[in-house]
């Protein structure tokens, strides 16, 4: 194909290739595909380099450059935000978008989502509502706490709670417990951008009461505690109950406030789990304020939750930085209809995704990995060696650091004969590739698909014939 061969943009555009595209993807896109898949190829044909054709001719090029055009407009329109199996062996995955919501909070997302609500209408009086009336009742009745609002992460609760009642004045908290979550969020820089004056008591392994009690002065604001929830500090230690603080803040004056960061609403242990505090418990114990995400352990959708006494909810409402850090009515359907799913305790644990996972049977997740053997053998061909290995999921978000949940998984080792870690880096790299990317993680020389969190097996088969079709384009 020589250049001169390459037609104008106009006659591409009166081609079928070029009239379906626009059909798909809109005249604009279409062009600007065109104008560069023929630029690139008149870039080629200038020089020398084989041209990918060895036809001649107009008609011959128009395909060749709408074939192109069309592969563009492909991956530009593919949605940037999709779904991928986590097969991670870490359950609540910050980056991999926490956790799963339940289907009733699907539904409930889409009942509002296209129509108008009464997001701060209220049907019985006709005039203005408060948008947290739609979870608060639900809230309160969870956890024991007189009253709740929600905002749009624990890190813009803990922010709000820092602001309204600690805004130039000190937050006393313990050396142990100045946490920093994924990054961006650390203690010291969140009290510092509330505006708030850290004042740490007791060492990293040991606090007291004492400790506690002579900080306390004119400038004292409140009394945190923040739940250490991706580390866990152990040997020669101390530390001081949430009733002696609740009382000491009580007799001074100034609220205590409880970060609990995953904040369950059930009894982790009865399940099976490992402890983990809940949202009552600190009620009970006598916080002012506890503060927890809705979508760590809670399963629902990204939301900060604040639960307390009245007094102190009404005066977080009223700073008007709770604006700003509101959540939507799509978060607020979801949180709801998560929420109504507490009512029953049992069935919480199968219709919430998070919980139904994490209690999902060891058993049952090697059944699921023995049936996968054989089609992913016949997927990947020669390509890798594959087997069932035991393995071991992490909670996640945080939550529980130091447990793990027994799991199992597929062990899949790239067949070359040195095993490099750059093969088993381009095995991972070509699970990503396929129409739902899949993501394991990488141990010892080998991917490791921790199956936990599979459930829609059918779809996760139905693509792996997938695997091959990469060698086949470069090809
Ligand atoms: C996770 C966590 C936060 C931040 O919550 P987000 O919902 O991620 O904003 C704050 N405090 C603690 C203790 C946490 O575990």
């Amino acid at each position: 194909m020589t250049r001169a061969q390459i037609p104008s943009i106009d006659r591409l555009l009166q081609s079928a290739e070029a009239r379906d595209l626009i059909a798909r993807y809109g005249r604009e896109m279409v062009v600007d595909a065109l104008r560069d898949a023929a630029a690139a190829l008149r870039t080629l044909a200038r020089s020398d380099a084989p041209v990918p054709s060895t036809g001649t001719g107009h008609d011959h090029a128009i395909l060749v450059i709408a074939q192109a055009a069309a592969e563009r407009l492909r991956e530009l329109t593919v949605p940037s935000l999709r779904p991928v199996f986590n097969l991670t062996g870490t359950v609540l995955h910050t980056n991999l978008g926490r956790a799963p919501l339940p289907a009733a909070a699907l539904s409930a997302i889409a009942a509002v989502a296209t129509a108008a609500s009464n997001l701060e209408y209220s049907l019985d009086q006709g005039q203005r509502g408060d948008r947290d009336d739609h979870v608060a009742a639900w809230l309160t009745r969870l956890t024991g706490a007189e009253a709740a609002t929600v905002v749009n992460n624990n890190a813009a609760a803990v922010m709000l709670v820092l602001h309204t009642f600690a805004r130039r004045r000190a937050v006393i908290v313990s050396r142990g417990e100045l946490v920093e979550i994924g990054g961006s969020f650390r203690i010291p820089e969140v009290m510092a951008a509330a505006g708030a004056q850290l004042r740490e008591v007791g060492t990293t392994n040991r606090v007291h009461f004492r400790d506690y009690e002579s900080a306390i002065d004119a400038r004292t604001g409140l009394i945190m505690k923040i739940h250490t929830s991706n580390y866990r500090i152990e040997g020669f230690t101390a530390t001081v109950g949430e009733r002696e603080l609740a009382a000491l803040a009580k007799r001074v004056g100034v609220p205590f406030v409880n970060d609990l960061g995953s904040g369950t609403l059930v009894n982790f242990a009865r399940h099976g789990l490992p402890h983990e505090p809940t949202v009552q418990d600190a009620i009970t114990a006598g916080a002012d304020l506890v503060t927890f995400s809705g979508d760590k352990l809670l399963g629902g959708p990204q939301a900060g939750i604040i639960a307390g006494r009245a007094e102190l909810i009404k005066k977080l409402k009223k700073n008007p930085m709770t604006r700003a850090l509101r959540v939507d009515k799509l978060t607020l359907a979801a949180l709801g209809a998560t929420l109504a799913l507490y009512a029953d305790s049992e069935r919480a644990m199968q219709a919430i995704p998070a919980l139904r996972l994490l209690t999902r049977p060891a058993a049952e997740i090697e059944a699921c990995a023995r049936a996968l053997v054989a089609p992913m053998a016949a997927a990947l061909g020669d390509l890798a060696e594959i087997d069932v290995t035991p393995c071991m999921s992490q909670i996640g978000s945080g939550a529980l650091p130091v447990e793990t949940l027994p799991s199992f998984g597929l062990r899949i080792r790239p067949a070359t004969s040195r095993s490099s870690s750059r093969a088993v880096e381009t095995l991972a790299a070509h699970f990503r590739t396929l129409p739902k990317p899949v993501i394991g993680r990488i141990h010892q020389g080998a991917l490791i698909l921790d199956l936990r969190c599979l459930e829609d097996v059918e779809d996760f088969i139905a693509q792996l014939n997938a695997l091959q079709a990469p060698r086949k384009r470069s090809g």
